[in-house]
C-alpha cells in the first residue's frame, strides 16, 4: 500500500487526482505500478489501474497513445518484464492489486476480466466503487460470466488515503480564481472528497477525516441550498 499511496504522491504533482496503485505477487513482489493519466492523456479512462496492468501486458508500456514511455526506473517502479499475455494473466490469479481508492466500475470491471485474485484498498468510493460499494463487481455470482471474481479487502491505510485525496482538492481549490472555487468545490467534493470524507468518519472519527466529512457536508449543503433557491425562485 505505500508503494500506491507513492505513486498517488506522484500523481498529486501533475495535478491528476491522486489515485496510485501497485500490482503484487506473492513470489516475484512488485509487478507493475501506476498512477492516474486521465488529464496526461486526455483519455478518461486511464485510471491507475488500468495503467497498471496495460504496463504489465506490454512490458512496461502503457497502450494510451501519449503515454507510450516507461515509467522512470525508481525503487517504486519495478523491472518490467518481457511476457506473453498468457503468463501475465496466470501471474495475475495469484496477486494482489493495492490502490488507496476503491476501484470504479470501470477498473473493478476489467480487474474481474484479467482474473486478479485479490484488490486491497484505502477509502471506500461510494460514487462510483465497484468493488462492493456501488456494485460488487468482484463477487463471481455478481455477473453470468463464469469468472471466479477476486477477493476485496477495504479500509487499508484509509487516514493516508484521505490525507492524499484532501491535499489534491486544497490544491486545486487554491489555484482556482475565487468565482470558480464553490462552484467547483461542490462538484470535485461530490466525486471524491465526499467518499474520503465518509470513509475517514468511519475509520475511529480521526481529525482528517471529521474535516474532510465536514467540508463534504458543506459543498453539499451549498449545492442543496442553491437548489431550494432556485425552486423557491421559480415557485414565484
Ligand atoms: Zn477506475
Amino acid at each position: 500500500m505505500s508503494l500506491a499511496n507513492a505513486a498517488a504522491l506522484q500523481s498529486l504533482a501533475l495535478s491528476e487526482v491522486p489515485i496510485g496503485c501497485c500490482i503484487s505477487h506473492p513470489a516475484l513482489g512488485v509487478l507493475s505500478t501506476a498512477h492516474n493519466l486521465v488529464n496526461a492523456s486526455r483519455d478518461p479512462t486511464r485510471h491507475a489501474e488500468m495503467v497498471a496492468l496495460d504496463r504489465l501486458f506490454a512490458d512496461g508500456q502503457s497502450s494510451d497513445r501519449l503515454c507510450l514511455n516507461k515509467p522512470p526506473p525508481t525503487p517504486g517502479n519495478p523491472p518490467y518484464v518481457k511476457r506473453s499475455r498468457a503468463e501475465v494473466l496466470e501471474l495475475l490469479k495469484e496477486s494482489t492489486l493495492y490502490v488507496n481508492c476503491e476501484p470504479c466500475i470501470q477498473c473493478a470491471g476489467a480487474l474481474r476480466v484479467v482474473g486478479i485474485k485479490r484488490v486491497v484498498y484505502g477509502c471506500a468510493n461510494p460514487r462510483f466503487g465497484g468493488a462492493g460499494t456501488l456494485l460488487p463487481l468482484h463477487e463471481s455470482s455478481f455477473l453470468p460470466d463464469g469468472r471466479p471474481g477476486y477477493e476485496v479487502v477495504g479500509g487499508v491505510g484509509e487516514r493516508e488515503a484521505v490525507n492524499v485525496l484532501r491535499m489534491f482538492y486544497d490544491q486545486e481549490n487554491g489555484q482556482a480564481p475565487e468565482s470558480k472555487k464553490r462552484k467547483k468545490e461542490g462538484k470535485r467534493r461530490a466525486d471524491y472528497g465526499e467518499a474520503a470524507g465518509e470513509a475517514a468518519g468511519e475509520a475511529a472519527g480521526g481529525a482528517a477525516g471529521v474535516a474532510a466529512g465536514e467540508a463534504a457536508g458543506e459543498a453539499a449543503g451549498e449545492t442543496a441550498e442553491g437548489t431550494e433557491k432556485k425552486a423557491k425562485k421559480e415557485g414565484e
